[in-house]
């Protein structure tokens, strides 16, 4: 992945691009909901920063913050104080459309519930962003087969969601996330509807798309989850408990299973 030697801010980065940059930095990051008479404050002070190529679970109880600041870092909710950059914009400074455009470049969202378009195929599934961020036909349907490919799907692109397993639909919809190469993987619950061996089949590919280089960021309240993770930050009433780094366990390389039934690459 390329590191751009400017950012959208016109900062001029050093040129090696070797140099860590912090794909996400949170400020002292409060958020608090107005409820009638009744402040929830949701998010009390949080600072975190995440260099590129890290590989965080954020974990805690239910009602701890965990989706407020997941929706802050997509871009979805604005901080009520505090500063968020990404991918080194203040994203406070940007109108809305500008936001949008940053989400779609920048941020590949993996959902808990797939999202994926029933009775289409997982090519056509994977392109569907790319449509919308103009991208044309040979170069989406490049970069889905490429995409496809890394997630160990490169012999089920004409299956329809109905047609894959729970673990398969989820690694479709992570190489929809990582098509557009966003700078950051953003997963909320991605192993919540999966049972446990779906589970460890997508662990193991979040764990090979950070070994080469994807940042990932993902919720989960699941220990054997947070374990494929490098760091782990718990939340607690809106504020970060702890942060800690580990060995994460690592996972296999993805097989690229090219089972006897299945039909061998064919496309739509
Ligand atoms: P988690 O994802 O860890 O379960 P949330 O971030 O969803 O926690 O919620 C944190 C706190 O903020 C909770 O007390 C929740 O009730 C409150 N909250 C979340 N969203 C809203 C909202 N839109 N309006 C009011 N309160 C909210
Ligand atoms: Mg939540």
């Amino acid at each position: 992945m390329a590191t751009p030697t400017v950012t959208d801010n016109g900062q001029t980065v050093a040129g090696s691009g070797r140099q860590a940059r912090p794909v996400i930095v949170i400020d002292r990051v409060v958020k608090t909901y107005a409820m009638g008479d009744l402040a929830v404050h949701a998010l009390r002070g949080v600072s975190m920063v995440v260099e590129q190529g890290d590989f965080i679970a954020i974990m805690g109880a239910s009602g701890s913050g965990k989706t407020t600041l997941m929706n802050i870092i997509g871009c979805l909710d604005a901080p009520t104080r505090g500063r968020y950059l990404l991918d080194g914009v203040n994203v406070s400074t940007l109108v809305e459309s500008q936001i949008a455009t940053v989400r779609n470049r920048k941020i590949g969202f993996v959902f808990q519930s797939f999202n994926l378009i029933p009775r289409t195929t997982t090519v056509a599934n994977v392109e569907l962003p790319m449509v919308y961020a103009g991208i044309r036909k040979p170069e989406r349907r490049r970069r889905a087969l490429a995409a496809l490919e890394m997630v160990g799907l490169g012999d089920r692109l004409s299956h329809v969601p109905s047609e894959l397993s729970g673990g398969q639909q989820q690694r479709v919809a992570v190489a929809r996330a990582i098509a557009t190469e966003p700078a950051l993987i953003l997963a909320d619950e991605p192993t919540g509807n999966l049972d446990s061996q779906s589970t460890r089949e997508v662990m193991e590919m979040f764990s090979a798309l950070n070994a080469q280089g994807r940042t990932v960021v993902l919720i989960t309240h699941e220990d054997e989850v947070a374990d494929y993770a490098k760091r782990v930050v718990r939340l607690m009433d809106g504020e970060i408990v702890s942060d800690r780094s580990q060995r994460p366990r690592s996972g296999t390389a993805i097989r690229h299973r090219h089972d006897p039934d299945s039909s061998s690459g064919d496309l739509p």
